[in-house]
């Protein structure tokens, strides 16, 4: 496939370039408030260095917006070595009442060529037994949620709550293959949704959607309506939750070539705000908006005068479920415009520009 070929060139260059790192050094971990399935609470993210998305290192080349797998040691990380790793940083964090714990592995934690089956167990088992711990967020593509894993996963952390976030992106499969590069279909997705919702166990799994604002070559309004489409859809499969990814500009990706070349914007901050008013009007499970760069020149972007206020409501109606109220600024105009007459130009970048 073209996109591939593609892909790989951009991926080979990006790893030629990249600076080796020891996994101690790119573990990391933080804490803050966010929203469990019992309310709000506090989660704690961890970062464990893997040695990589096997999708990204494949022939594949990996997703057009991703640079995860710059931030791997690129080398078989043992066991002993992400288990240790893991109860440090945890154990840097107060586990306070009412605790998620996010675990981010840059691919796939249930892909046991990226955390060995040992290590999963290991920490899944250190978690069952914190008290204050109410739910394990990890991320998984479809291939590797199969009913023997989940159970695997399901004695170690208990009756917790066990929730995989699948990066579906979008409900279209034109999208995810050609303009994404994502590697995998609805009907993979469907199947692994169904997998989790039926496989009988005695912990609570929960399957999230992972949705793509903006992927490249789509414009502004076709991103909107595509996220609001792929949420319905997301939700009608059966997931527990949602959360959408806007885009922000990863170096040495596709996205960032046509972002130099003036072939690509993220989207407008106001884009994002119509997308969250028209799914929680729709939508009945909680649905989350990452707003990670928000206001950066590589992340969604209105103006100066309104991009920290529009991102503080966007944080409160992230932990309410909320509608953010109405908010008007002189920027609004030109993202009206925008709406109007983008399909026209068959522009999928700015129109107008942003200051
Ligand atoms: S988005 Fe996920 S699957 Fe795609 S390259 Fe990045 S880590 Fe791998
Ligand atoms: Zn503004």
């Amino acid at each position: 496939m073209e996109i591939q070929n593609l892909m790989q060139e951009i991926r080979e260059n990006a790893l030629d370039k990249m600076e080796k790192r020891s996994p101690k050094d790119l573990a990391a971990c933080w804490s803050g408030e966010d929203i469990l399935y019992s309310g709000k609470g506090n989660a704690i993210f961890i970062v464990l260095p893997t040695q990589g998305c096997a999708w990204a290192l494949s022939g594949s080349g990996g997703c057009t917006m991703c640079s995860y797998v710059a931030d791997s040691p690129l080398e078989n990380v043992d066991a002993d070595e992400l288990i240790d790793i893991f109860k440090n940083s945890i154990g840097r964090q107060e586990i306070k009442e009412k605790t998620v714990v996010k675990i981010f592995v840059s691919g796939s934690f249930l892909n046991p060529d990226e955390v060995p089956i040992k290590a999963r167990n290991e920490i899944l088992k250190f978690l069952k037994n914190e008290e204050y711990v109410e739910e394990v967020v990890v991320e998984s593509r479809p291939e590797f949620i199969t009913a023997e894993v989940l159970k695997e996963c399901c004695e170690s952390l208990g009756n917790k709550i066990f929730e995989i976030g699948i990066g579906l992106e979008t409900s279209i499969d034109y999208t995810r293959e050609e303009k994404i590069n994502k590697g995998f279909s609805r009907e993979d997705f469907e199947w692994a949704v169904k997998t989790i919702r039926t496989t009988t166990l005695d912990c609570n799994v929960k399957a999230k959607a992972y949705l793509f604002v903006k992927p490249i070559l789509t414009s502004e309004k076709i991103a909107i309506e595509e996220a609001v489409k792929s949420a319905e859809y997301a939700e009608s499969v059966g997931v527990s939750r949602i959360s959408f990814c806007p885009a922000t500009i990863h170096k040495d990706t596709l996205m960032e070539l046509l972002w130099k070349g003036g072939s690509y914007q993220p989207p407008w901050i106001w884009s994002i705000m119509e997308i969250i008013k028209q799914v929680r009007t729709s939508l009945n499970i909680p649905i989350i908006m990452d707003t990670a760069g928000f206001g950066s020149r590589r992340g969604p972007y209105n103006c100066k005068k309104c991009n920290s206020r529009l991102k503080s409501m966007i944080i409160e109606s992230n932990l309410n479920q909320s509608i953010p109220e109405d908010f008007e600024c002189e920027c609004k105009d030109k993202w009206r415009t925008e709406i109007e007459f983008c399909d026209i130009t068959r522009s999928t970048t700015n129109l107008v520009r942003k200051k």
